[in-house]
């Protein structure tokens, strides 16, 4: 899922998206709840209505940012205070009114509010972050059960169909839809404790679960480690969500592993930063040496990008800082980023052990 933190993927026009395969984004809670506000998205039909998109839309609960605010909140049972990034305003989230903010802004996929455990905490800590969450995650699921009629989408593609006078049996069986809500496994780097996490949150009942409060600063091994060893506790059947990962070859490993879904800003940060993906390797657009180089970014990759400029041309729009070198850049790395799933997928499909010697789960 690329992310698309302000209902916008930074520089792609949603028929780009749309061109490259984009076949669902991330929005995040946090920021769209400051700016515009979830009022101005839910009027306008939440954020499919808003921002153009007829695809899928996840969105996070705002726990992963509020908590990365480490100097501007204050934690209780009840919930988070916390200041705006913007211009210090204090605001608070609960496990309910992030349900609310969630379900205002109209995504199809929505998350339980929990609490990101810091890297590192001590076992008695983690224990506590993790119960923290369990009784948030009870919170979320019954204030969502209550309120989840209330998604903008569900009344105005009803209230549309009915207006253009639709007998009752051509309304489509999705005019009744509602968002779905998924769990949060936390529970530090604690094998036991992600185990457990599991196993609750799975009795509280969920229809996809995410592995949370990873990519917060420990080795990457022990973060393969934990998503292993938390995948083996979480049902096969239902969607298995890595958040915050990873690079080209993380994302092949964990979804191989059995994961199905993943959000990552590194394609499209590294992406204005001139970091490109390739089939050679990372590569520095910046740098001096690609500065009277004619060939294509990835000579192995059929993106527009790489079929039409050559690396001279986009290290020069890059050192004269031009808006069209982050464009062209983002274009290259998302489009790596899905041919590198769609791989995944037909490797999968066929039922064949990866490049990197994982077999199939
Ligand atoms: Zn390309």
């Amino acid at each position: 899922m690329p992310v698309g933190t302000l209902a916008s993927v930074k520089g792609m026009p949603q028929d780009v998206l749309e061109e490259l395969g984009v076949q669902i984004l991330l929005g995040n809670t946090y920021h769209l709840y400051l700016r515009p506000g979830v009022e101005t998205v839910r009027r306008m039909g939440g954020l499919h209505g808003f921002m153009s998109w007829d695809r899928a839309i996840l969105t996070d609960s705002g726990g992963f940012q509020v908590f990365s605010l480490t100097e501007l909140r204050k934690v209780s049972e009840e919930g988070v205070t916390f200041r705006s990034h913007l211009d210090g305003s204090s605001h608070f989230f609960s496990p309910e009114s992030a349900m609310a903010a969630q379900i205002g802004l109209g995504a199809d996929i929505i998350m339980a509010f929990d609490e990101c455990t810091e890297y590192p905490a001590d076992g008695q800590r983690a224990r506590d972050s993790m119960e923290l969450t369990l009784r948030w995650a009870e919170r979320c699921k019954r204030y969502f059960e209550e309120h989840k009629h209330q998604v903008p989408w569900t009344h105005a593609e009803s209230a549309e169909l009915r207006s253009a006078g639709q007998p009752r049996a051509a309304v489509p069986t999705w005019a009744g839809a509602t968002q779905v809500l998924f769990g949060i496994v936390q529970g530090g780097m604690d094998r036991e404790l992600r185990r457990e996490s599991a196993s609750r949150t799975i009795d509280i009942g969920f229809p996809g679960y995410a592995i949370g409060g990873l990519s917060v600063g420990e080795p990457r091994e022990l973060t393969r480690g934990i998503v292993a060893s938390t995948l083996e506790h979480l049902p096969s059947d239902q969607p298995r969500y890595l958040m915050g990962v990873g690079t080209p070859e993380e994302i092949a490993h964990y979804a191989q592993s059995g994961v199905d879904m993943m959000d990552c800003v590194l394609p499209t940060r590294a992406a204005r930063h001139g970091l490109l993906f390739t089939s050679e390797g990372k590569l520095s657009i910046k740098q001096a040496r690609y500065a009277q180089d004619e060939s294509a970014l990835d000579p192995a990759c059929d993106c527009r990008v790489c079929q039409r400029y050559s690396r001279a041309y986009l290290r020069h729009l890059y050192a004269a800082n031009e808006l069209l070198a982050q464009v062209l850049n983002t274009v290259h790395n998302l489009h790596y980023y899905l041919a590198t799933m769609r791989t995944v997928r037909t490797w999968i499909r066929a039922g064949r052990a990866s490049s990197t010697g994982v077999s199939r789960m």
